[in-house]
Order: structure tokens, then C-alpha cells, then sequence
């Protein structure tokens, strides 16, 4: 069997290591708000290149968090505008209503998947506030009219950074590109925990602190509340593994590249629509291969047949969730195109090369 992702194997080649990090926070004692977190939150300021980061419980309180602290901050307001887009996973949207926002969905571009930047002016209104980019898939999605557009509009740029920790664009990490960034270490993504946690990073000292306290009940000073918070913190033992993985992220990003362009040079099945290729290879970190087809569900069935796992990233987009009940009359033919024939091919830095060839094979012959 072809695992779409083995996490048991992707853990396992650290295992001394994580299972040292483990007994020394039991060892310790001190499992919240302590070293390790803070040992954490250094590491990966340097990694991303980011002057902040805050560790909280995971990606979703990430983006909550940030918005959150907007609007404490007088930034933002409830009912105002963020545009985001319409393909993107459910959790992107989740944090922009969660906070009485309103998600303003766009369209992607069909080439790269990414919001279509070219969209964006048209949807700006007087309550716009923000564009949340989203780096799906693990590219990046960044670009200098972005940011020229959201100059011009006095406009926020916040990263969902959850599929692409560790891509370049413009020399710089993603994550360290925006305003703010909401990071996820959720054991599958490409930074993955042995639980949920996630982060914020940012460059702005005002937005850190006022995200910080938020995380811990809206607390800077102990038993003083300065804010309505939430308990979103991440633990010690998370921060303790998640420094001894950060260490291996690049390795383990360039791991995925090879394997995406063994996939790109060797499926030769016409029926199947292959991701276009990005010019600069570090803006991509191929957290999930994505191919289409309008065989899709016929060309699961077979890889199964075949034992080799895939996954559909992901099957209904946001705007027909029954969550969002009320947006039953938006129409996005491009996002609905792409989940009605997007498949993700397995993925992870423990593939072998047996196993990815394999699945080339299933592809060709399909
Ligand atoms: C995983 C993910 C999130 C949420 O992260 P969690 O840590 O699972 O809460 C947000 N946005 C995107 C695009 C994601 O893939």
C-alpha cells in the first residue's frame, strides 16, 4: 500500500531525537509558557526571517488571533471586508467570520491555484480592509502588483502560511511577506507537529503584542485582562518537537520537490492536467501534488484498485458548505471546476523512489 502520507515513517527517522525532547519537558515539569515555546518561537522568527512569533494552539486560532487583534487595535470592524479566496480551505474562512468579518470570495487563477490577483481591485469596497493570501498547496502566492494594489487601497496583507512553510518569493520566507501570517503545524502539513499547534509571525511589535495577550486570555500580566481572549497556546512538548523537526524542514522541502519533478517528467497520460511550474523552484514547497481530471473519481477508484492512496483537496468549496448556508446563490465556475477534478497524488518526504514510480505507472497505463 502506497500511503498517501506516512507519518508513522516521516516521524520515525527522528525518533531519538523527539522521544529525548519528550522526557526532558516531563522531566521539567512545565508544559505551557515556558522555555521550550520560547526556544520555539526564536527558532522559527530566524527560519522565517520574521521579527515575531507568537505559538499558539494551532493554524485556525492563528488567523483568528490576527484578526482578532485588528480589531482591537481600531484596524478593523465588525461587518468590514476581507478578501480571500473562494478555493481555499474551510479553516481561512472560518477565522474572517468568526470575528463578524465578512469573507469576500475571488476567484483563483486555474494556472497556480492562487487567489488571481488580477481580480482583487474589483472586488474592493469601502468596508475592505484586508486580503488574506492563501499559498495553497504550498506555493507561494505573492507578487508586486499585490502588493501595489493593497498600497494604493491602505489595505492589510495577511498570509495563511498553513501549506507552505518554508517557500521563497521575492527572497524572502513566506510568512514574513504581509502584515501578519498565520502558520499551522497540524501533523500533516509540511512543518508538522505530533498534535495541533500553530503561529503567528509578524513584523509589527504593535499587532505581536496585542496577538500575544489575546492567545492567553486576553492577558499580558498575570490576573490582569486587558482584552476578551481565548486559550490558544501551544504546548511545550509541541515546541520541543517542532524544534527538532524545523531543523530538517529544507531537507525535507527539497525531498518534495524531487519527487514533484519526477511526477511532472514522467506522467504522460493525456487525460490528466498536470500543475504548471513555477520559475523559481524554493517558491513552491509541493506540500500536496495536485493534478486534475475530469476522470477523477474513476482515476481514485483505480489508483485504490492499485493500492497507492490519494486524497481530493477537497471536495465542496466553502461557498455550498452547509456551514455557509447562505451564500447558496454565489456562483466562483473555476473553483467549483477544480473540486470537481482535483486529486492529490501522494505526497511526503519519505516516499521511495519504487513507490513514486508506481504511481507514475498506475497514472500512464489509466
Ligand atoms: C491546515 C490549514 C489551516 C488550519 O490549520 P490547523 O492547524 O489545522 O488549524 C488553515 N488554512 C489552510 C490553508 C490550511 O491548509
Amino acid at each position: 500500500m502506497i500511503k498517501f502520507l506516512d507519518l508513522q515513517k516521516v516521524n520515525a527517522q527522528y525518533a531519538a531525537e523527539l522521544k529525548q525532547a519528550a522526557a526532558e519537558v516531563i522531566d521539567a515539569g512545565w508544559f505551557l509558557l515556558g522555555d521550550r515555546v520560547k526556544a520555539f518561537e526564536s527558532d522559527f522568527s530566524n527560519f522565517i526571517g520574521a521579527k515575531h512569533t507568537i505559538a499558539c494552539a494551532n493554524g485556525l486560532d492563528a488567523l483568528r488571533l490576527i484578526l482578532k487583534a485588528y480589531i482591537e487595535l481600531g484596524v478593523m470592524q465588525e461587518g468590514d471586508e476581507v478578501i480571500v479566496p473562494a478555493n481555499t480551505y474551510i479553516a481561512t474562512i472560518l477565522a474572517i467570520t468568526d470575528n463578524r468579518l465578512k469573507p469576500v470570495l475571488v476567484e483563483p487563477n486555474i494556472d497556480t491555484y492562487n487567489l488571481d490577483i488580477s481580480l482583487i481591485e474589483r472586488a474592493i469596497t469601502p468596508k475592505t480592509k484586508a486580503i488574506m493570501v492563501v499559498h495553497l498547496y504550498g506555493r507561494a502566492c505573492w507578487s508586486e502588483e499585490l502588493e501595489t494594489i493593497a498600497k494604493k487601497h491602505n489595505l492589510k496583507i495577511i498570509e495563511d502560511n498553513a501549506q507552505a512553510v518554508g517557500a521563497i518569493a521575492q527572497r524572502k520566507r513566506t510568512g514574513s511577506l504581509g502584515d501578519a501570517a498565520g502558520n499551522s503545524f497540524y501533523p500533516g502539513k509540511n512543518l508538522g507537529a505530533l498534535g495541533d499547534s500553530g503561529a503567528i509571525t509578524t513584523n509589527d511589535d504593535e499587532l505581536a503584542a496585542v496577538v500575544r495577550a489575546l492567545a492567553n486570555y486576553g492577558s499580558a500580566k498575570k490576573y490582569v485582562f486587558e482584552y476578551q481572549g481565548l486559550n490558544s497556546r501551544m504546548d511545550e512538548i509541541q515546541a520541543a518537537f517542532l524544534s527538532v523537526k524545523l531543523k530538517h524542514l529544507d531537507a525535507e522541502n527539497e525531498i518534495r520537490r524531487t519527487i514533484a519533478d519526477y511526477y511532472q517528467a514522467n506522467i504522460k497520460n493525456p487525460q490528466i492536467i498536470l500543475p504548471t511550474v513555477e520559475q523559481h523552484r524554493d517558491s513552491h514547497v509541493q506540500h500536496i501534488f495536485v493534478i486534475r481530471t475530469k476522470q477523477r473519481d474513476k482515476l481514485q477508484a483505480c489508483l485504490a484498485d492499485n493500492e497507492i492512496q490519494t486524497l481530493i483537496h477537497y471536495p465542496i468549496p466553502p461557498h455550498q458548505q452547509e456551514c455557509y448556508k447562505g451564500w447558496g446563490h454565489l456562483s466562483f465556475p473555476i473553483t467549483e471546476m477544480i473540486h470537481d477534478e482535483a486529486l492529490s497524488l501522494p505526497m511526503s518526504p519519505v516516499m521511495t523512489e519504487a513507490e513514486v514510480a508506481k504511481v507514475v505507472e498506475v497514472l500512464n497505463k489509466f
